[in-house]
């Protein structure tokens, strides 16, 4: 890519906040280059218009015959379908909205058939790995390739009977992404359905379910820029409504009595309590806004934007990038690295306290998968995303290549594994009262 056509690289789309300015230790404040998205990504400036368009019509839905209360039903069910058509669910699959992928797949690890068995790969965010722990689960360490990868699981599926196969769509750990349509069929000719964690695929790809014959698929509105606490499981409804409800309690029942309850059919059997209307209003708005988009555009932006990340990186001495599988495709917008002789903490916090740049640093929820890379210290992981520009991008590079050429400008101190920065200048926000940041270490006179 020259450099003519990757400075051409902006946002595709605005989100709240991307000019806010953060301060450094030296220097004037800076704008805040977020590169992790991966972890939680900033709402975008339609889904908060949209909450804002919402809130003066919000009240409690499907009990009220108040006309806000009807209005709000309104939103929160046809959410289920602007899900739906974003991710090419099939007309029966069931969508139920939870708190985010981890309460979509604990959901259906519940959901699971009498005696069913899950077969899953070691590289899983612990989300994908937790909840069918309890002799359910199989975890097979994945091979060097995905073709291995396939085959091995293809021998495993035919050794043993399993309900499940549970994998993630994209690592969040490389960012590389399985051939969901494959594993459909690997699952499916041994009688085993396909889950997958969509967490980081979902933000980054388009999918069509129904074309790729996924059975569940979960994810976080926080990770597709809806950061209001609402999730989803879309699915197959037989297993859902054999399940147990996923919380006991109102809106959830058919009929109750001292003697028994008859539970209601999904998705209402899994949503008990007050359902996160404003949160669901939220995703149904990113859904529609993302699902808007070109179908490439968004794949489009964020491969240059991966391609120069991994240029820029791969050229400074000692940095080194985690990939899993030799013959995967390029991956979505996430690159994890190691820096020789730096801590990840420490570039971590080098990065956000002299260049006001966000990353991620530490395990990434995925120990057996960085226990495999031998990265015990965890290593750091820059993601991107819609409202990424090469700005951000060319801001890591250069300070990344700063830190191994000169080392730190500023003194830190190692703490349980993280690192402080002494005398922090940087206060929090006014609308916190500006004290000291968490991370931050008095100096001897103000301790
Ligand atoms: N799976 C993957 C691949 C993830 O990256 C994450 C979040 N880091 C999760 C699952 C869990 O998502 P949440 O915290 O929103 O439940």
């Amino acid at each position: 890519m020259t450099s003519h056509t990757l400075h051409r690289i902006q946002p595709l789309l605005p989100v709240v906040g991307a000019d806010v300015e953060v301060p450094v230790v030296i220097g004037p404040p800076v704008r805040y280059a977020n590169l992790d998205i991966a972890a939680s990504a900033p709402a975008l400036s339609a889904v908060s218009e949209r909450v804002g368009q919402a809130l003066p019509w919000y009240a409690s839905v499907h009990r009220g015959a108040g006309f806000h209360s009807q209005v709000s039903t309104a939103a929160y069910e046809s959410a289920r379908e602007s899900v739906r058509s974003f991710v090419g669910g099939r007309d029966c699959d069931v969508v139920v909205f939870t708190r985010n992928t981890t309460d979509s797949l604990n959901l259906l690890a519940t959901a699971l058939p009498p005696n069913g068995r899950v077969l899953v790969l070691d590289v899983e965010h612990h989300a994908n790995l937790l909840p069918w722990r309890g002799g359910a689960a199989t975890i097979q360490r994945a091979a060097s390739t995905v073709a291995q990868t396939l085959d091995q699981l293809d021998r495993e599926l035919s050794r043993a009977s399993y309900a499940l196969l549970a994998v993630t769509g994209t690592s969040n750990v490389t960012g590389e992404c399985l051939p969901l349509a494959r594993l459909a069929e690997l699952a499916h000719r041994h009688g085993a359905r396909l889950a997958v964690d969509g967490a980081q695929l979902v933000p980054h790809r388009r999918i069509e379910m129904a074309a790729l014959a996924i059975d569940y698929l979960a994810f976080s509105g926080h990770k597709l820029y809806a950061p209001f606490g609402a999730g989803v499981l879309i699915g197959r409804r037989d297993w859902l409504d054999a399940a147990p409800p996923h919380l006991a309690g109102g809106g959830a029942v058919r009929e109750v009595s001292v003697h028994g309850t008859e539970w209601a059919a999904s998705p209402q059997r899994h949503e008990a309590g007050t359902p996160n209307i404003i949160g669901v209003t939220a995703l149904a708005a990113a859904c529609e806004v993302l699902g808007a988009l070109d179908r490439n555009e968004l794949a489009d932006h964020e491969a240059a934007l991966y391609r120069r990340l991994v240029e820029g990186l791969s050229a400074i001495d000692g940095v080194r990038i985690a990939r899993l599988w030799a013959d995967s495709e390029e991956p979505v917008g996430i690159v994890t690295f190691t820096v020789d002789g730096f801590q990840p903490a420490l570039v971590a916090t080098v990065l956000s306290a002299e260049h006001g740049i966000g990353v991620r640093d530490g395990r990434f929820c995925a120990h057996p998968l960085l226990a495999r890379f031998g990265l015990v210290d965890g290593a750091v992981r820059a993601s991107v995303g819609v409202n990424s520009s090469c700005d951000d991008v060319e801001r890591l590079i250069s300070a990344v290549a700063e830190l191994v050429a000169t080392g730190p400008r500023w003194t830190y101190r190692a703490e349980g594994g993280r690192y402080l920065v002494v005398k922090d200048p940087r206060r929090l926000p006014e609308f916190l009262g500006g004290g000291q940041l968490a991370g931050s270490v008095p100096s001897p006179c103000q301790a």
